[in-house]
């Protein structure tokens, strides 16, 4: 389906925001404004993406009849880490009558709204909404204002209803749809529930074969995972699941301008086989898929400088310490996206030390033993205290704990635990806790668990930095933007509008609250329940 009209480089944007942030700039002091005014005269947009490709290994330039833009609502340093994003770019590249671009978020959201900038794609510099077919990738609730920037920059009607035929479709995918996709409902055409690769295939054929963007709705109508908000409702259909044959996943494009350096990324295991309550990605929705060692070594390049192990489990897969060592043995470095404490011996550990690690993560994700049994996380205090042992022995500078607060049942007693472990951590090594606030998530048991309350969160928060000042360094996310997400993470589609409506009132938690006041809380909960159309949430 190719786009009717073309729409020009420099597209109008709505002026909400700009006006908003023009005030802000009048306050400038006068020698920033000098600053600013000559940074601006110089300001090119070509100028960065040349610079990111000149920098890049594995770029795919190509043109062809169908136009894809393949967009991520978060700034390049950040997309470039997504091994899903990088997959279907490869995937949909394969296909010799398609294209398909990467568009990322501005890093200067606001110089372009100023200059009335529309994004442009990364290898060939085509504005985004001259594309055929736009295709999203989401990876998390809160990442709904970088969806509508790149929208509102291109000059494309957020809402679904306010665009017209010569508009391109717009299709939602990424780790997002396996939780909850129902607040974008107003604004896509179309949406991938679940393992995007399944579907790619047949969307790619209806959309070649179609005569216009209901054509193409109609055509994708019926493909499995394709959930369409205009047709369907609030009926999302179940997530899908490749199988170990669409395994391993690998990159594409290795660049240093990313938060994985200069890394080849790698899928060595899709799944879990454990069953934590909190957790997406547990063994009874998400099965543990492991491909063969040789099959996943054969996909690392000779160039590759670091390779870096992706999955929520592969410290369980079964060929990693294998692969590890032939990593290392080729001089290269290595990275592992997930470590269970419970899997860490000398061996391991060294290997990763020799792999250039510097720092032990690990996840504890309860402050207490109790905790920990209650979230079926078969994690013993032990085994966390043995990862920084350990870590120490093999020359390792750091160590890194993530903990969920806010766990159902908490009790001050509870982070008592946290605090007296984190000074047994911190006598061995420096060491650092990532703090969340737990966000339960629909497809797990602890989907219909309460949020534990900004004023609870921010009263475990406070008494923590208090009781580990100068002990640990303490980040975590605040207690307002974790109930944001939560909003998100349980809203329907009046939850997406509210979304709206707080990015055009500037996008600050007031702005969120007031947004959220008049919306259902667990609508999307209540809807999966009413259709019975997957199990949302209490499964065992
Ligand atoms: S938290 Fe980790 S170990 Fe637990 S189910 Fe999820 S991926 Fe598996």
């Amino acid at each position: 389906m190719k786009n009717p009209r073309q729409v020009g480089t420099h597209a109008l944007v709505s002026s909400h925001k700009g006006k908003r942030r023009q005030g802000a700039s009048k306050r400038l002091p006068r020698g920033a404004r000098k600053l600013q005014r000559e940074q601006r005269r110089g300001w090119d947009p070509h100028a960065r993406r040349k610079e990111l490709l000149a920098e890049e290994t594995g770029t795919i330039v190509r043109t062809a009849q169908t136009s894809i833009a393949l967009c991520y609502p978060n700034p390049y340093h950040t997309a470039m880490s997504s091994l899903g994003y990088q997959v279907i770019y490869r995937m949909m590249n394969e296909r010799p009558s398609i294209a398909a671009e990467r568009v990322v978020l501005p890093d200067d959201v606001d110089e372009y709204r100023r200059r009335r900038q529309a994004p442009l794609a990364i290898e060939s510099g085509r504005p985004l909404s001259d594309f055929d077919l736009l295709a999203f990738s989401v990876a998390y609730d809160l990442d709904i204002p970088g969806f509508f920037d790149l929208l509102d920059l291109a000059n494309i009607p957020i809402l679904r209803s306010e665009r017209q035929a010569y508009h391109p479709p717009v299709l939602l995918g990424g780790p997002l749809t396996a939780s909850n996709a129902l607040p974008f409902g107003p604004f896509i055409d179309l949406a991938v529930i679940g393992d995007g690769e399944l579907a790619v295939a047949a969307l790619l054929d209806a959309l070649e074969k179609a005569t216009s963007r209901e054509d193409f709705l109609a055509r994708a109508d019926g493909i499995p995972g394709v959930w369409i908000p205009e047709l369907h409702g609030d009926r999302v259909p179940p997530v899908q699941k490749v199988t170990v044959g669409a395994l391993p996943a690998v990159g594409q494009i290795v660049t240093r301008h990313t938060e994985l350096s200069n890394m080849f990324l790698v899928e060595a295991s899709r799944g879990c086989p454990r069953f934590c309550k909190f957790c997406l990605v547990r063994n009874k929705e998400s099965p543990m898929r492991e491909p063969e060692l040789e099959a996943v070594l054969r996909h690392i390049p000779e160039w590759a400088p670091r390779v870096g192990f992706v999955g929520a489990a592969v410290s369980e897969w079964s060929g990693i310490r294998e692969a590890l060592r032939r990593v290392i043995a080729m001089g290269k470095g290595v990275g592992v996206s997930s470590l269970r404490a419970d899997r860490l011996d000398e061996e391991f550990v060294d290997l990763l030390a020799r792999g250039g690690y510097k720092t032990m993560t690990v996840a504890s994700d309860a402050p207490s033993q109790r905790l920990r049994n209650q979230m079926a996380k078969a994690i013993k205090t032990r085994h966390l205290l043995n990862a920084a042992r350990l870590a120490k022995a093999a020359g390792m500078k750091k160590l890194k704990l993530y903990v969920i607060i806010g766990i159902p049942g908490e009790t001050d007693d509870d982070i008592s635990e946290l605090i007296e472990f984190t000074k047994e951590c911190s006598a061995l090594m420096p060491t650092a806790l990532g703090l969340s606030p737990l966000v339960p998530k629909l497809h797990t048991p602890l989907g219909d668990a309460p949020f534990a309350g900004v004023s609870t969160v921010d009263r475990t928060l406070k008494r923590l930095r208090k009781e580990l000042g100068g002990v640990a360094e303490i980040r975590s996310t605040s207690a307002k933007w974790a109930w944001v997400e939560y909003r998100m993470s349980q809203g329907g589609q009046d939850a997406g509008l509210a979304a709206l409506q707080a990015w055009k009132n500037g996008g600050g938690y007031r702005a969120w609250a007031d947004a959220m006041a008049s919306v259902e809380e667990r609508a999307a909960l209540e809807k999966a329940n009413q259709f019975a159309l997957w199990p949302a949430a209490g499964m065992r």
